[in-house]
């Protein structure tokens, strides 16, 4: 038998735990039932409520937070996304850590290839070279081909305490800049050498002239030759110096421009030279006017007409056209001259290239023209198409967009 006293004892122990149990259900069953969404939007008891006020503050903070985060990750989207530049990030050992859209279409992968090796994605000998230069702390560039175009890769070292933990790779776009210093350079050639031929002409003149080794008789045959020769120097020279003006780019003021106007303008200027050919100019179409630069506008109608006259035959006819298109409004220049042979007609507009260099010369011809017209029309948004048939004749569209 208990002693009394301990069973009482045991009595309250079994009441003290099922009435602690009772108690601490109904404590912690509002705190369980609290929705931790909307803190305050809960029925507690009071002393519940300043925990409640610090949890709805914490999770407005946490909510702002995470918007700002949002907000950083959706601009840092959509400025890599329309970046023309191509960003990968690299970790230390050269495994990619994320790839922007840009490399992706350059390196011809997609975002599947994070994780990857870097040489995996492209093994070139620039690429191994600006990784191992990049990996031991150097930044370092190379040129690459890609995808048909030129680019130059950066790779810089992501350093930290010293210590190499990534790699940043750029890549630019300079397949532009690489055409452009291209062609300067052949320009230059060109230029050295196309002035170069009448200068040694005059000069092989006024040497015999000097020396006293020309017949009295000849003089003048000499002093012809040195005044063509000169003539032609100054043509190449205007023709260079109005080539190098519309590769300044210069802004000029469009205005509105009548192109039978224009080319009644350039018949009269041609005129003469024309009538020395025996060939007809005229101007036929509609009144149309464009949106355009008068000067460009010009130029492109005087260099066709001028060719229009110099390629044709004795008796034949040019004839400048001004028509409605499909939102475009043509110029055309018609000619019933010599045509240019199929495989001349991709090349005529280049700088410097004549079809006959001898017949060019003796027609007076720099190569520059063409290049001035399609120069000038590709300022003007214009188009330009070219049809042609050697003995049959030429005709040269310019399609103006419409306004
Ligand atoms: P050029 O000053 O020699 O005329 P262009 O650039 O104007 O130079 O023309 C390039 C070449 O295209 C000319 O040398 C000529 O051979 C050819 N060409 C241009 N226009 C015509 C045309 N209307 N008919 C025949 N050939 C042409």
């Amino acid at each position: 038998m208990l002693p009394p006293f301990c069973a009482m004892l045991i009595v309250a122990a079994v009441l003290a735990i099922i009435l602690a149990g009772r108690m601490s259900k109904r404590i912690v069953g509002p705190l369980n039932d609290i929705d931790l969404d909307c803190p305050l939007e809960n029925e507690v008891y009071e002393e519940l409520s300043p925990l409640l006020t610090r949890i709805e503050r914490q999770h407005r903070q946490i909510s702002e937070q995470l918007d700002e985060l949002r907000r950083r990750q959706d601009e840092f989207a959509t400025v890599t996304g329309s970046m023309s530049e191509g960003l990968i990030l690299l970790n230390d050992k050269g495994f990619i850590l994320s790839i922007y859209p840009a490399a992706m279409r350059l390196f011809g992968t997609n975002a599947g290839c994070a994780g990857c090796d870097m040489l995996a994605v492209n093994r070139s000998l620039e690429m191994q070279r600006l990784l191992s230069d990049a990996l031991a702390g150097k930044r370092s560039e190379e040129a690459l081909s890609l995808g048909g175009g030129e680019f130059q890769v950066n790779a810089s070292p992501v350093l930290s305490k010293g210590e190499v933990r990534g790699v940043c790779i750029l890549t630019f776009d300079v397949t532009e800049k690489q055409r452009a210093e291209q062609q300067r350079r052949e320009f230059s050639a060109n230029v050295s050498h196309e002035l170069k031929t009448p200068l040694q002409s005059i000069m092989g003149s006024a040497e015999l002239i000097e020396n006293g080794l020309v017949q009295p008789a000849d003089l003048g045959r000499f002093a012809g030759r040195i005044r063509q020769e000169s003539a032609r120097l100054v043509m190449l020279i205007d023709d260079i110096i109005r080539l190098s003006r519309l590769d300044e780019g210069e802004e000029l003021p469009k205005e509105d421009i009548g192109l039978k106007a224009v080319a009644d303008e350039v018949v009269c200027a041609l005129s003469e030279e024309a009538a020395k050919k025996n060939v007809s100019l005229t101007v036929g179409g509609e009144d149309l006017h464009i949106m355009g630069v008068r000067r460009l506008v010009y130029e492109i109608v005087y260099n066709l007409c001028e060719n229009a006259v110099k390629y044709n035959v004795d008796g034949g006819s040019v004839r400048v056209g001004v028509s409605q298109g499909d939102n475009e409004t043509i110029l055309a220049v018609s000619d019933t001259g010599i045509g240019i042979p199929p495989e001349a007609q991709g090349r005529v507009f280049e700088r410097f290239y004549r079809v006959d260099k001898s017949h060019s010369k003796e027609t007076g011809g720099t190569g520059l023209g063409l290049s001035i017209v399609k120069h000038a029309a590709v300022s003007c948004g214009a188009r330009i198409e070219l049809q042609s048939k050697v003995g049959e004749g030429t005709t040269i569209k310019i399609c103006f967009p419409r306004e």
